[in-house]
This record gives structure tokens, sequence and C-alpha cells, in this order.
């Protein structure tokens, strides 16, 4: 039905019909008092996302530029680079690093598997002359559904006297990622996944071990320049003509994000994936990841049934329940398929869409107890 589409991929997340009639209005100046105003807003409440007292930066392009504005800002050609890779998202650390003329090593897992951190011990003694100067992580891989131990992680890196950079993309506004107290050097993330907004807005924010390093950076980008970006910040400005509408959407987000409570919110991301992962067991589908201790909370990846494709899922899903599920990327594409329980999401969402998905199965064949999903799920979130 016309207007009716939902949203379950890993971003573009649903959006909250407050942001969305803010967005609707006319843009401001970006010089004005009153964008100044929202700014200071802004800024204030990124720094209460993050956890983390360090400025935030924001800058108007996708989550890629905040990636790109943090290893441009860091290195210099003939660097050593250290990049854990467990998905495509890892991968891409690596592919901006050696793009600055890195050295890149990496430690890469089999998809659907998180970064053990013995490994990461190990590989980093080897280091005795601390040649490695900046280690990059994601904290929550998209593509696999793999969430790895940032915490641990980032200690590890600490020790060694790296820098740690994390990609918080699919993980801020959604898992815990404490930027202060677990000591991350360098955390991006992006508006259009737990930030309830569309795409377009990407948030950086760095340490002043992070930002010493930035000052031997003999080249930065010139857009994403740390130092003039952080210093229109300061004067609650931006140092470029931003995505003005977006922003004055970020504001009514993150109050929104305030009001329910970071822990509330982590906490309602854990129950409903949990809730679904349940579900799709239930209703005898094999989910990618199957150890819970790395599942991530804010996308599933599934296997199709033996015999029932993913497209034919996506497609039934899209043109007769209106519900957008995503499929693999690179070589999981058609093998899997992924749903996110990401942002502005509710129960009655996933409860629609494993409603949805057992009468996609029914219409494909697939063989199981019709109802088994949801009665599962209500059981779930009623426990
Ligand atoms: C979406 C995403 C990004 C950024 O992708 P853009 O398309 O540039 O917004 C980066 N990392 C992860 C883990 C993501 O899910």
């Amino acid at each position: 039905m016309k207007d009716k589409t939902f949203l379950m991929i890993p971003g573009p997340t649903p959006v909250p019909e407050r942001v969305l009639l803010e967005i609707a209005k006319h843009p401001m100046g970006h010089r004005s008092s009153e964008f100044s105003k929202i700014l200071e807003s802004v800024y204030s409440d990124l720094k209460y996302v993050f956890q983390t007292s360090n400025d935030v930066i924001v800058y108007t392009s996708s989550g890629t530029g905040a990636m790109d504005a943090a290893l441009s800002n860091l290195i210099n050609e003939g660097d050593k680079v250290l990049c854990l890779a467990i998905g495509n998202f890892g991968q891409r650390w690596a592919k901006i690093a050696e793009g600055l003329g890195a050295q890149v090593e990496k430690i890469e897992v089999e998809a659907g598997k998180a970064i053990n951190p013995d490994e990461l011990k190990a590989v980093l003694a080897k280091d005795v002359n601390k040649e490695i100067k900046l280690v990059t992580l994601t904290q929550n891989e998209t593509s696999t559904g793999v969430t790895n131990d940032v915490k641990t992680l980032v200690s590890i890196i600490k020790e060694h006297g790296a820098l740690s950079v994390v990609d918080g993309v699919t993980s801020i506004g959604a898992m815990d990622c404490k930027m202060d107290e677990w000591g991350i050097d360098v955390l991006v993330s992006g508006s259009q996944k737990g930030f309830m907004i569309p795409p377009g807005l990407a948030f950086l924010a760095a340490s002043e071990k992070a930002w010493a390093v930035h000052k031997e950076c003999k080249r930065p980008d010139f857009y994403f320049n740390w130092t003039t970006n952080r210093k229109s910040v300061l004067e609650n400005s931006t140092a470029f003509t931003p995505a003005v509408n977006l922003i004055s959407g970020l504001k009514v987000a993150l109050e929104m994000m305030k009001e329910e409570g970071l822990e509330n919110i982590i906490a309602r991301h854990t129950k409903l994936a949990k809730g679904l992962r349940a579900a799709l067991k239930a209703m005898g589908l094999t989910l990618f990841v199957e150890d819970e201790a790395i599942a991530s909370t804010s996308i599933t990846a599934v296997l199709p049934p033996e015999g029932i494709s993913v497209p034919d899922i996506r497609k039934i899903m899209k043109n007769d329940y209106d519900i957008v599920v995503a499929n693999g990327q690179n070589k999981l594409k058609d093998k899997i398929f992924r749903m996110g329980t990401l942002g502005f999401v509710s129960e009655r969402d996933v409860i629609t869409a494993v409603g949805a998905l057992e009468a996609t199965l029914y219409k494909l064949g697939h063989k199981f107890e019709l109802g088994a999903g949801v009665a599962t799920l209500i059981k779930y979130m009623n426990k």
C-alpha cells in the first residue's frame, strides 16, 4: 500500500513524526542566532549520547565521511595502522587508511565472528617498537550482525599505546558505548542509524590524546579538518553550510533520546533484538550469528529456509506487507537477509514484522507451526 513502507533495514531507519515535521520547515540561515541556539543544544546533547566530555563535530556527510575524517586527520604517509575487520565496514577502515598511504596490517575473521581479544593482544605484543600508530575497529558490524567487545579491545589497545579509532555507526543510540570511561580515542557515527533522522549527518569525537596526534598530521583533509571544525563547534557554529534542516531535526531527536534515557534506549534495543531472535528460531529459521554473546542488538542476520530464496522473502515482505528488510552484502548477498531493530523501533514494529515474515514464509511453502514466531515473541516481551 502506498505510503505505508516501514524500513527494517540497518539504515536509513524510521523517523519519528516530530522529527519529520521539524525537518519539513523552511531552511534557516546557518549564521543566524536562532540556528546557533539549535547547534548549542545539539552539541551538548551529542556529548550525552557519545558519553563523552570531548567536543563532538557534526559533518554534513554520510557516516563514511566521519570515518574519512577520522583517519585523514591522523595519518601521515607510511604510518602503520592495524585494522580489525570482521566484515565490510571493518574493511572500509582499511581501504581509507590505504588511500592515505598508510601501511595497513589487518586482523580478519570469518563472517559471523568477532575479534578475539587474545589475538589482538598477541599482534600488538609483537610490535615491540610501538610502530603501530592506531587501531581501527567496528563496534557493531552491520554486514553480519556481530558486535565486538569494544571495552576489552580498547583497553588492550590503550595498554600498547596506539590510538583506538572506533566505528560506532550502528551501535551509538542502540548499545552501550562509553567513550570516556572505556578510553576510546576517536568515535564516529551517522545520522540515519540510531539517531532517528534521515541520512546526511555524521559525528566525530576525539580524545585529547588523539588531538595531539592530529597536530602532527601533515596534510589533514580541508572539508573534514578537525581543527577548523572544532573551532566552529566552540562558537556554536559550523565551518561550512550544514544540512540545516537535518540539524533542526537532530535537535528534536536528541531531546527524545534524552527523554527516554540512554539506559532505557539500550534496554529497548536489547529486548527487541532478543525477542526477534527467539521468534525467528521458533519459526525454524537459522540465525547467522548463533552465539548470543556477540549477537548484535541492532541488526539480526537470518538464513532463509532450505529451498526458499532471499529475494523472494524480501519481495513478498515489501510488496504484500510494506516492510523492507535488507539483503546480505557482497559475498553474503542472497545468502542472508538482515532485519534492523535500530533507532525508532517499538514492540509493535517487531510484532508486525514477525507476523509479516510468518505470512511470507507460509506463502513460500516453509513448513513450520504458523503463529509460533509471534507467540514466542509476545511471551518473550512479557516475561
Ligand atoms: C552505515 C554504516 C556506516 C556508514 O555508511 P554510510 O553509508 O556512509 O552512512 C559505517 N559503518 C557502519 C557499521 C555502518 O553500518
